[in-house]
């Protein structure tokens, strides 16, 4: 389905990017994966992704907090690939402090990476999508783009802040045959969601236990976590014609969450 077209996935050395990496190669897209991480478990991961799926992988080592970096990795996508007709912005971090607390540091680091790099990425490969007449730009939000939670300051802003831009470039890119989307899963397990279970448990007095069930599957009426397959698979069906029509939305994929 995606067989000649180019996938740009930020923050894919783990977590949801690299599900997103890894369905869009076994569409047939070119791939490049972005992120930090051990040098070889990236090198595993890049090389699995072509003998897996019989494309092209190339690895970014852009820092997401530098915008020049952002600017050179995604020309180094066109340059190498001949365009970049799939953007994905999921590279996140987050921090859980009360706000009296929050570190200055933290808030400037999650704004640069979970909001302020969309933009980058966005702004220059918005180009290459028009001169192709085809795009799809899909950023990772969050349900905190709809709805907030306590001690989340930097990142409930940055979601939300996805949000608006989400929407801007849609309106922006309607008529060029460029859909700019965004996912709003709730909690799906990966890393970013295990390191902050510490920090939850000191900031809300509770055991590993308690904030698992009491914190973050009780927002989720399903009791369960989204899946890394089923959000990869929402960004797949958004690469499809089918899926034209959608530009400017926030799908959430949060177990009936923000429907409460
Ligand atoms: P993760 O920690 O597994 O992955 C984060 C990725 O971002 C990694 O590849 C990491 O190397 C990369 N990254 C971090 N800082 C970077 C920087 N400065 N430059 C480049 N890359 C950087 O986390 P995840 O849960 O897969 O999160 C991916 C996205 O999904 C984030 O935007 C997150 O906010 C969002 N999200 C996650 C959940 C969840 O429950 N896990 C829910 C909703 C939204």
């Amino acid at each position: 389905m995606l067989a000649g077209k180019t996938a740009v996935i930020t923050g894919s050395t783990s977590g949801i990017g690299l599900g997103y990496a890894r369905a869009l190669a076994e569409q047939g897209a070119n791939i490049m994966i972005n992120g930090f991480g051990d040098a070889d478990a990236i090198e595993k991961e890049r090389k699995g992704i072509e003998t897996d799926f019989g494309v092209k992988c190339i690895y970014s080592p852009a820092d997401m907090t530098k915008p020049d970096e952002i600017h050179a990795m995604i020309h180094t996508a066109a340059n190498t690939f001949g365009s970049v007709d799939i953007l994905v912005n999921n590279a996140g971090i987050q921090h859980v402090e009360a706000i009296e607390h929050f570190p200055v540091e933290k808030w400037d680091a999650i704004i640069a990476i979970n909001l302020s790099s969309a933009f980058h990425t966005i702004r220059t490969a918005v180009p290459y999508m028009r001169k192709a007449g085809w795009g799809r730009i899909i950023n990772t939000a969050s349900a905190h783009a709809l709805v907030a939670s306590p001690f989340k300051a930097a990142y409930v802003s940055a979601k939300h802040g996805i949000a608006g831009l989400t929407k801007t470039v849609a309106l922006e890119t309607a008529e060029n045959n460029i859909t700019v989307n965004a996912i709003c899963p709730g909690y799906v397990w990966t890393p970013l969601v295990e390191k902050q279970i510490p920090d939850t448990m000191k900031a809300r007095n509770m055991t590993e236990e308690q904030v698992k069930k009491d914190v973050l599957l009780e927002a989720q009426p399903t009791k369960e976590f989204v899946t890394i397959e089923q959000v990869a698979g929402l960004a797949v069906f958004l690469c499809t014609d089918t899926a034209a029509s959608i530009t400017g939305s926030l799908l959430p994929m949060d177990g009936g969450w923000t429907a409460q």
